[in-house]
């Protein structure tokens, strides 16, 4: 049977949802029909651009900019406070209408969510049909736009629903590859931040298809292994796949949603601890080790960011693994506060032992390796309980929130609310 994805998306999420919000408390103007902007605090010096309304964006206002900037482009234009309660509950209705039409949804953001309709047909009709009902549906019973992006894998429907906005169902087939995508600025392909954007422009790298056509180990020689993922991108193919839930089974992950944001990566060390020790139990227990270790971060408006380091010896090591962990969420900490941090563990083999090296003080890894055997072990016997590591219980300190900085462009993936 062949696939078929929908990427369903919010237009200009955060400004729709605030209109509706204002709407409902009495106010008589939608802020989706005037020059008009969710922001930070003004009155802190980060204050920025979290969404703006069409006709914003007809004064060259641009989401991330400050609000200072913002003013001077047009100087009457109307700040509003985001209202991330509101966001939320918005949300989750549009979840619970798109799993009428599958069971398979994942939502990939505040605003996103892929569904998987492969074989809804007979149910729903032609996927086209139901791409339109569901947009429909999500405004007549909600109030707000969306863009649809029908296609055979979410690469592509991802890229289909960016197309003309706002409310809008697109497709995207392998055979409109070349003329719906390929002629779009190589920015614009999913996983193309702006650096490596710069980079692709000094090799005469314009468009989605100069890469395409690009040979395909000079794609690799230029990026590594995420030029070759690219240059698949491209091409149309999702070579790896846009969500963590479909990753091959021979990673070992786990994230966790954060009871508060967190501003600073050592208030996330103990929750780490504990996730590369049920990371490492889970690898001791298959009897394997990994050697590719990556963390995930999402920030408190959604946007995910991963940093990955491949290891000289492969691992299943809780403290090995938290050590490296540890250190990627140093180099990665975003700019704004923290709600979700996950490690997965991949590149999985069977080799049961640590190939020493000079540099590896192998009397130390081997007492590690004793103690973490032992723990499990212990575990086994008598739960989870009784073998907790001194750190999980240290409490993390109290943090005032800082909201509305910068986020780091390059290392983010693309698209905002
Ligand atoms: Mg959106």
């Amino acid at each position: 049977m062949s696939k078929i994805f929908f990427h369903v998306d919010v237009n200009s999420a955060f400004l729709s949802w605030s209109a509706i919000k204002h709407l409902q408390d009495g106010e008589t103007v939608d802020l989706r029909t005037i020059p008009a902007v969710v922001g930070g605090d003004e009155a802190q010096r980060h204050g920025v651009v979290l969404a703006k309304s069409g006709p914003a964006k007809k004064y060259g206002i641009k989401t991330g900019e400050s609000l200072f900037a913002a003013r001077t482009k047009y100087p009457a234009i109307k700040v509003v406070p985001p209202d991330f309660d509101f966001y939320v509950k918005n949300s989750k209705a549009m979840i619970a209408i798109l799993q009428d039409y599958t069971p398979d949804v994942e939502q990939y953001s505040i605003d996103e969510a892929f569904l998987d309709m492969t074989g809804t047909e007979q149910l729903f009709g032609p996927p086209l049909q139901v791409a339109h009902t569901i947009r429909q549906r999500i405004y007549r019973e909600l109030g707000f736009t969306v863009n649809v992006g029908v296609a055979p894998n979410r690469l592509l429907a991802k890229m289909a629903s960016d197309f003309e906005k706002p409310n809008k169902v697109h497709t995207l087939f392998p055979e409109e590859v070349p003329t719906k995508m390929w002629p779009l600025p190589v920015g614009d392909l999913f996983g193309v931040g702006p650096s490596a954007a710069r980079r692709l422009k000094e090799r005469g790298i314009y468009t989605i298809g100069d890469l395409a056509a690009m040979p395909r180990a000079d794609a690799a020689r230029l990026f590594g292994a995420r030029g070759d993922t690219l240059w698949n991108y491209a091409n149309g193919r999702e070579a790896d796949p846009l969500t963590k839930q479909h990753a091959k089974d021979n990673s070992y992950g786990n994230s966790v949603t954060m009871p508060k944001d967190l501003a600073r990566p050592e208030q996330a060390d103990a929750t780490m601890l504990a996730l590369c020790d049920s990371v490492g139990r889970r690898l001791r227990r298959d009897g394997k080790t990994a050697r590719v270790v990556t963390v995930q971060l999402v920030d408190n408006l959604f946007h995910r960011t991963s940093h990955q380091t491949t290891m000289h010896n492969p691992t299943n090591s809780t403290d090995r693994l938290y050590q490296v962990a540890r250190e990627l969420m140093r180099q990665m900490w975003p700019a704004r506060p923290v709600r979700l941090v996950g490690i997965s563990a991949e590149k999985t083999g069977t080799d049961n032992f640590e190939q020493m090296d000079l540099f590896t003080d192998s009397a130390r890894l081997d007492k590690q390796e004793k103690l973490d055997r032992t723990a499990d072990e212990l575990r086994k016997k008598f739960g989870s309980v009784v073998v907790t590591r001194a750190k999980l219980l240290m409490d993390d300190a109290e943090e005032p929130r800082a909201l509305g900085a910068a986020k780091d462009k390059d290392s983010a993936e693309k698209g905002s609310p």
